[in-house]
């Protein structure tokens, strides 16, 4: 299983990191983890087959997490040729088909009828979605939004977990434990913490309190600056830990 970060950052632009994306390649399953603005031009930087993925999951519906979506479908249509076929599957929080609905009614039929079939899955914290052959999706709740959700990806005994955004919770950490790879969030400083988001230490503290294998840094506001997300994460946490850049890949249970 093999993660890109395509974007390591948030709403806030800057010209290194943009909005939250990620790509997970877990044979047969191509997985983009959210969807915010830049997401298709970083992955046609990094060489990332984005027209062929399979499934599309969004932790939550803040606009640097989605708002790239109606992009993505209306490029499977007219952004390639020929115009996409093969089924794609859209897991979000629950809401996800009410507010795609609203987006066709702004944007028009497409959404809902790209030119290929879509199906639209709407997931339960707890709940557990097969997407093909041994690659499970699990979501868990995360205090941030009302639906907000981290996911994890399993597959060959390998678990990804991708928190989405959050802020600091012991049944997160509990959901998370033992995995091999902890994406976590790490949206502000330590002394610009806020409820909703976690910091370094907080990151480092979840990797830790979970029993990660490696943690891996994304989504920072500007505020950090040149100061190193990891070292003070390094205060938590023992194990393997990298303040991602947008185009980091990681091969996970390596
Ligand atoms: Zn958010
Ligand atoms: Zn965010």
């Amino acid at each position: 299983m093999e993660l890109t970060v395509l974007g390591s950052g948030t709403v806030a632009p800057t010209p290194e990191r943009t909005a939250a994306a990620h790509w997970v390649d877990a044979p047969p399953v191509k997985l983009l983890l959210d969807c915010g603005a830049g997401t298709l031009h970083r992955a046609a930087t990094f060489g990332i087959p984005w027209a062929e993925a399979t499934h599309v999951a969004i932790t939550h519906f803040h606009q640097d997490h989605w708002g790239e979506l109606g992009m993505y479908l209306f490029a499977l249509r007219w952004g390639i040729e020929p115009p996409r076929s093969a089924p794609l599957t859209l897991i979000g929080p629950r809401g996800m088909r009410t507010r795609l609905t609203l987006l066709a009614g702004a944007y028009g039929d497409w959404v809902l009828e790209p030119g290929f079939p879509l199906e639209i899955r709407e997931v339960s914290p707890g709940e557990s979605v097969s997407l093909a052959g041994d690659v499970e999706l699990e979501a868990c709740k995360t205090p941030h939004t009302t639906e907000s959700l981290a996911y994890a990806v399993r597959t060959g005994g390998l678990r990804l977990v991708y928190t989405g955004d959050t802020g600091p919770s012991e049944e997160l950490a509990r959901w998370a434990a033992g995995c091999d790879l902890l994406l976590a969030e790490c949206s502000l400083p330590d002394e610009r913490a806020i409820e909703l988001h976690l910091t370094p230490s907080r990151a480092g503290a979840l990797a830790r309190d979970a029993g990660a294998r490696r943690l891996v840094l994304t989504h920072f506001y500007p505020v950090f600056g040149q100061t190193d997300p990891a070292a003070i994460a390094r205060s938590e946490f023992d194990g393997e830990i990298v303040a991602a850049t947008d185009g980091d890949r990681f091969t996970v249970g390596e």
